[in-house]
Order: C-alpha cells, then structure tokens, then sequence
C-alpha cells in the first residue's frame, strides 16, 4: 500500500501520543494508526498559526498549528539547519571537486522524504552529487514493493540508484535465513549484521563522501534512551563519532565513510505527513520478519511519555548529543579495539573473521 493512498482520509492529525502501534524493525517502515479527524467533526479545525490557511496539524511540543504549506516549510527547514549544524558540507568543497552523498534508500516514508528534501535543496548545487542505495534482503513481498517506490522517487528526482541485494552479495535471502536461523537470532540480528556490510562496502565503491540514513527523531530518541539503559556510555561516543556529532567534532575514523542523520529532527509521523502532503511514493508495510522486541518496549515507553510531557523525544535526543559529545572527548584515541582486516572478505574488523562472515560460515 502506497502511503499517499494509506492516509488520503487524513484532515488533521495531532503530533503526540501513543497512536502509532507495532514494533519497528530497521528500516522505519512501521505501520502507524493516525489519530484521525473527520471532516464532518470539526471540533478541532483550526486556522494556520503563519496564515489564513486551515491549519493540517497540531504539534503537541511546539504548540503550532500548520497549514500543508507552512507545514512543508517546517519540515524543510528542519532538515536544512540540521545539514548545516552537522557541518555536512565542508566549507573547501568546489563544483570541480564535488562531493559524493549515498543515501540509503530502503523506500520506506524515511529515506524517501530525505532523499526528496535533500534533492531540493542540492539539485542546484553542483558541489552535492546524490546516489540512492538500495538493499534489497530477499524478504518475499516487502521489499519488492518498496523498490517500486525506490525506482519511481529516483527517476522522478532524476538522482543515480544503485541496487544490491543479499542474494548476489552473499547468497542468501532473509526469508531463508529465517527459516534456517543457525544461531537462534532475531532475523533483525543477521539482517542488521549484512546490511552494515553492504552500505559499508558500496559507500566505499560509489567513494561515498557522507552516508546518510533516514533516521527520524523517533528513531534516536528510542537509541538514545536504549543506551541510557543499558548504561553503555562507550557506545555513545562511538554513536557520536559515527553519525551524530558535528563532522567537525568528531573523533576522526578513517576505516569508515561517515554517517550523518539529518531528518533526526522530524518525528516520525510528521514525516509521514510530510510523504504524504507531497504525495511521494513511500512505501509503509512493515517487514514480516520485524522483531526488536525491546526497541519495541522503548517506543510504547516514548509514546506514553510524550502524550503526557510533549517535547520528551527533543529534550531525551538533546541532552543526549551533548552528553555524547562529551564522552567521545572523554574515549578519544581510545577506540578500545584493534581493527584489523577479516581474513575472509577483508572488511574491518576488531576480530579474525568479521561477524558477518561467521554468520554466513553458519548458513552454510
Ligand atoms: S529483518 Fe526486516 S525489520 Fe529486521 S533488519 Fe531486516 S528488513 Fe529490517
Ligand atoms: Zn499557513
Ligand atoms: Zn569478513
């Protein structure tokens, strides 16, 4: 089901709340059932906070009201200044010596709305050059769909695609491996596993300059809060220093592309209000074999907390990229492994054989 299609009821949604339901796996595709208001019942039509307009949404922890076009203009300009505090483009980059961003484009509302945003503010700008990268699991039924929606964005877009899937890479589907599950995992467990490798090794052959996911706030707040929990306070420098601080800020990593998340200011439903007032062709059904039980715990956790203190999801991912920052000082030069190369595939690795090797020694 297309979202255009999924949400073409909607008239007015509110931005808080414990109204999305279902876990989410990897790749932000979870359904969510909006809290939707009728066109006949219009208790809460409201006019636009910047115009005359009637306003499309409510954010509970800003208290606007939007109409579609300020609402777009919102969204935008989040995603905008989160580009620019993360230092993304570098300030000696030139038309001549362009650089080169890979976008992970699974083709869910996430990754389309940053491949979308991201287009109309760099499709001028010949110092960004964009390539979608699709990764396709073997997930019979789900990500078939979602590469329709891949291929339609990019061509409409007009931005390079490259697609990779398990099977040529490493010959296996997930749907097999499922079925098999050698080591008693969550699919997600191995699938997380092959994926890294993959947008890892592409981000290397296209000489990616920047990796960027479509991670929402939802998303982070959710890790944020995670590693709160389980008291990991080295995986959040490496969070850091992999994806969240200012490039400029962080500990330098030359074994690994660069990460950066720059729709983590937009929570999740307003991202899929953003798909869906500019009809792009996002793709929602959740994956079958989604299993993050506890990311799952966290996220109905977050709902609950926001409904009742809207703002939660900032103040959690705020005070978080402070603390990070902080901790990646504290852990620089310390990487507290040796990387070597895998002496199967010679990826980097902080073992003999890399993780992924071993797990697909055990598929065999
Ligand atoms: S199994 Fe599905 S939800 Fe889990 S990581 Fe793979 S594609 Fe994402
Ligand atoms: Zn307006
Ligand atoms: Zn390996």
């Amino acid at each position: 089901m297309l979202l255009s299609s999924s949400l073409s009821k909607l008239v007015f949604i509110v931005i808080s709340g414990p109204d999305a339901v279902g876990s989410r796996g990897c790749c932000g595709d979870a359904q969510e059932t909006k809290r939707t208001y009728a066109s006949d019942g219009n208790a809460f039509a409201m006019d636009c906070n910047r115009c005359e307009e009637e306003a499309i949404m409510h954010a509970a922890y800003s208290g606007a009201h939007l109409c579609a076009d300020h609402f777009r203009e919102s969204v935008e300009k989040r995603v905008r200044r989160r580009v620019r505090r993360d230092d993304l483009v570098p300030h000696d980059v030139t038309p001549e010596n362009p650089q080169t961003w890979v976008i992970g484009l699974s083709g869910g509302k996430d990754s389309v709305v940053l491949t979308k945003i991201l287009h109309d503010t760099f499709a001028a700008d010949p110092r960004i050059e964009l390539v979608g990268l699709t990764i396709h699991e073997g997930i019979e039924g789900y990500r078939d769909k979602s590469l329709e929606a891949c291929v339609d964005l990019t061509d409409d877009l007009g931005i390079r695609h490259e697609v990779v899937s398990y099977e040529e890479e490493f010959g296996v589907r997930m749907d097999d491996v499922v079925e098999d599950d050698p080591e008693n995992m969550a699919a997600c467990a191995y699938c997380g596993v092959f994926r890294r490798d993959l947008l890892s090794k592409y981000a290397d052959e296209l000489e990616a300059d920047l990796l960027l996911t479509g991670h929402n706030l939802d998303d982070e707040a959710q890790s944020a809060l995670m590693n709160f929990l389980e008291g990991d306070v080295e995986q959040m420098a490496k969070h850091f220093d992999a994806s969240l601080g200012p490039l400029s800020e962080r500990d330098e990593q030359d074994e690994f592309v660069p990460r950066a998340k720059p729709l983590r200011d937009v929570p999740e439903k307003e991202v899929a209000l953003y798909a869906h007032v500019n009809d792009l062709p996002a793709h929602i059904t959740e994956c079958p074999h989604s299993s993050e039980a506890y990311r799952g715990e966290i996220q109905q956790l977050l709902y609950g907390l926001e409904e009742n203190h809207p703002g939660t999801r900032h103040s959690i991912l705020s005070g978080y990229e402070e603390l990070a920052g902080i901790l990646s000082d504290e852990f620089s030069g310390d990487d507290g492994a040796d990387l070597q190369e895998c002496v199967e595939c010679g990826s980097t690795t902080t073992r003999e054989v890399c993780r992924k090797c071993s797990l697909l020694e055990s598929l065999v």
